[in-house]
């Protein structure tokens, strides 16, 4: 499994672990299995109310840990981190994200200032943002003169957000697709099912290989360890380029699942 270098010289792994549903009762096995499988990044948030069990999960491994601040604490970076922190049991997070920007509330370049200082206090080693776009990006980065080292937004084949993407590589910032499964309804895509046939993958594996081929970073969640096993697995998948071009074609305006950031 590969590591990207982002833009303040530290790598993360470009697959890991999502956890999104993943009950924390039940969290500490799952991640545990997925470590166990080759996993080394591990994408929680306060908002996912798991970060105890992905705590427990990671404890003892070198693991990169993700999480995010939640949307009512912009003003309240500081002691929402440290909360993560405790509850994970970790003196720093790998990566801290603002969850989304909430630009009704227009408290996110705020947030920013407090996650650059989190990031020179030591509690986040990397600092980015979720469900920026370009025009939220461009306000942080003018108030601070920080960029974002991530921002992780929802790209799968029937959203692949070219226009960010390509904004973000020219800017160096991660890109990092979350729900890049389409949770689940992308693999059942005709064009990706007879990808995987031709390769005797799995359609999972051909929709991993494909954003690890366009350099994202992907955290698909899976709760069974087959699957886990199966996703890890995908990172010595390469597609051609026709396969590529097909999944290409899949792309739809309309193919969003999760909330669009302008309105929230
Ligand atoms: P995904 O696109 O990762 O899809 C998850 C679904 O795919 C589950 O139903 C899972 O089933 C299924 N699945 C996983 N692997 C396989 C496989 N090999 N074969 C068949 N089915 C499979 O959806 P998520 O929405 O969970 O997104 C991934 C992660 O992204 C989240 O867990 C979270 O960490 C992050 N995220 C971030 C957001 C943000 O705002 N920043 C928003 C949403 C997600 P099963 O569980 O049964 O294995």
């Amino acid at each position: 499994m590969t590591d990207i270098t982002l833009n303040d010289g530290r790598t993360m792994p470009a697959l890991g672990m999502g956890t999104y549903k993943i009950p924390d009762s039940q969290a500490a096995t799952v991640v545990r299995a997925g470590l166990d499988t080759g996993f080394r990044l591990v994408d929680t948030a306060a908002f996912y109310h798991n970060e105890r069990g992905v705590g427990e999960g990671v404890h003892g491994s070198e693991a990169f840990v993700t999480t995010k601040l939640w949307n009512d604490r912009h003003d309240d970076a500081e002691a929402a981190l440290d909360e993560s922190l405790a509850l994970l049991g970790v003196d720093a997070v790998d990566l801290y994200l603002i969850h989304w920007p909430v630009p009704s509330q227009g408290r996110f370049v705020a947030a920013w200032k407090y996650l650059v200082r989190l990031r020179e206090a030591g509690k986040a080693k990397s600092i980015g943002v979720s469900n920026f776009l370009a025009r939220h990006l461009e306000r942080a980065i003018d108030a601070t003169g920080v960029m974002p080292a991530v921002n992780q937004i929802e790209l799968h084949p029937r959203f692949q957000q070219v226009e960010l993407r390509g904004w973000m590589e020219e800017n160096g910032i991660v890109t990092q697709s979350w729900s890049p499964l389409g949770q689940g309804e992308v693999l059942g895509d005709p064009a990706i099912v007879e990808i995987a046939r031709k390769h005797g993958r799995s359609p999972a594996q051909v929709v991993i290989a494909w954003h690890l081929a366009l350099g994202l970073s992907v955290i698909p969640k899976a709760g069974s360890p087959a699957h886990l096993a199966e996703n890890a697995a995908a990172a010595d998948l390469t597609l051609d380029d026709d396969d590529l071009a097909a999944i290409a074609a899949l792309d739809s305006q309309d193919g969003r699942i999760g909330p669009e950031p302008m309105s929230m």
